[in-house]
């Protein structure tokens, strides 16, 4: 293992000015090279960092040369941590028309994320909300031969769907298509599985009053072993290198919605790679060398289900038990009102140490303790005793897995503060090794 290039025996009072001197040049972020790298990741040659396009490989080079030029040192080779997961993706045509009125991807319709393909024309069916109460409505239904027709329903009754009897949730499986009226706003997601029948949904106020024939034409593609990656980089401890803390945040995201369509995640998740590369870059600066090792880890497929930590957590590459804390970065680039910390209250300690440090340094408005929460990448490591918080920032814009998360409307209020708070809270809690 290599070591820091400066010992803590050289950094000797003689040069203190000169580690002063650049360290005061080097103990911020680069707030124009974070821009930068959002950008970059939610810009439309990623394709969304998802399963269409090689959206998140493209993304994985990009990062393995960032880590590269910052100098942090594999683990494995490429940085490259593979495995393969189930995922359903919608690579082709993504086409919907209401009565001659064509809706348009991602900002009128989404699929969801289980839908089936198809290429169809269908009158429409309004789900008649009297069989989630009578057996006479739930008869009339069964007599309806649907499989020309596009059942269509409101979101909050889809839940419902489960408790009608199993033959009429497979009766309603029989139509051509089905379509979830929103009320407010489409949210995208992704599933390890693919159903028959094609589903969309669609924002409520663009579906035209007494829509009567849709046609939709989507092309979705079950992946039953798409290969992808998780990314670990390491910085050696100068004081005791065999415990670790880890920096982790997702780069992936949603991928694309047909050939015009994409999901940029510019806050989730483009914004907590930067800030993950950004403390990188602050640490692999000689004078700025941790006492206890950092690990860098950049994980995929978080947004199919947290995917890469859990394989991490069952295939680490530095012992669970030497790992002093996690943690995990996802949606920072926002921060009006401060930034919350999952675990909070689970590790109250270290959550004493954030608040003092954030008081301290007037970094962020204020900061809010959760509990647990299956949220994201930090879940897996402190179901399994490592001490982990998940930060993530609150206030400002709203858009969340959709396509208007884009990297141009990003406020980043947060970045700066929560930037230094980092920092502060990683040295102390290496300082503890001293
Ligand atoms: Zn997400």
């Amino acid at each position: 293992m290599k070591r820091c290039p400066l010992s803590s025996g050289r950094l000797a009072t003689a040069a203190l000015a000169l580690t002063w001197v650049l360290s005061s040049r080097a103990v911020a972020q680069n707030m124009d090279r974070a821009r930068e790298t959002i950008s970059a990741l939610a810009g439309p040659a990623m394709h969304g960092r998802g399963y269409v396009n090689n959206g998140e490989h493209l993304a994985a080079s990009y990062l393995r040369s960032r880590f590269a030029e910052i100098g942090l040192l594999p683990l494995t080779p490429e940085y490259t941590q593979s495995f393969t997961l189930p995922i359903n993706t919608f690579p082709g045509r993504a086409k919907l028309r209401v009565d001659g009125k064509l809706l348009r991807p991602g900002v009128d319709f989404i699929a969801e994320p289980s839908s089936g393909p198809g290429f169809l024309t269908g009158h429409v069916y309004q789900l008649d909300t009297l069989v989630f109460h009578q057996e006479g409505a739930q008869q009339r239904l069964l007599s309806i031969d649907l499989r020309h027709r596009v059942l269509v329903l409101q979101q909050p009754e889809v839940a419902r769907l489960a408790q009608l009897p199993a033959a009429l949730q497979a009766h309603l499986r029989t139509a051509a298509a089905r379509v979830t009226l929103v009320p407010t706003k489409l949210t995208a997601s992704l599933a390890s599985e693919q159903q028959s029948q094609p589903q969309v949904q669609v924002l409520a106020q663009r579906w035209p009053e007494q829509a009567r024939r849709i046609t939709l034409r989507l092309d979705a593609v079950l992946q039953p072993a798409y290969q992808t990656q998780n990314l670990v980089g390491l910085l050696p401890g100068r004081v005791q290198p065999d415990s670790f803390l880890v920096v982790s945040a997702h780069y992936d995201h949603l991928g694309r919605l047909g050939q015009r369509t994409y999901f940029p995640g510019a806050n989730d998740n483009a914004s907590g790679t930067a800030m993950l590369l950004e403390l990188a870059a602050y640490y692999a600066r000689p004078e700025n060398c941790p006492a206890y090792s950092l690990v860098f880890i950049a994980f995929g497929a978080e947004e199919a289900g947290l995917v890469g930590s859990r394989y991490f957590v069952d295939h680490p590459l530095v012992p669970l038990s030497h790992i002093r804390f996690l943690v995990n970065l996802d949606l920072l680039g926002t921060g009006e009102e401060g930034a919350t910390v999952v675990n909070g209250r689970i590790f109250t300690q270290q959550y004493q140490l954030l608040t003092n440090l954030n008081s301290a340094g007037h970094y962020l408005p204020a900061l809010a303790a959760r509990g647990r929460a299956a949220n994201s990448d930090h879940y897996y490591f402190s179901e399994r005793g490592v001490p982990a918080f998940f930060l993530y920032t609150r206030g400002g814009p709203t858009a969340y897995h959709d396509v208007h998360d884009q990297a141009t409307t990003l406020p980043l209020t947060g970045f700066r503060g929560a930037f230094g708070l980092l920092r502060d809270f990683l040295n102390r809690l290496g300082a503890n090794s001293e």
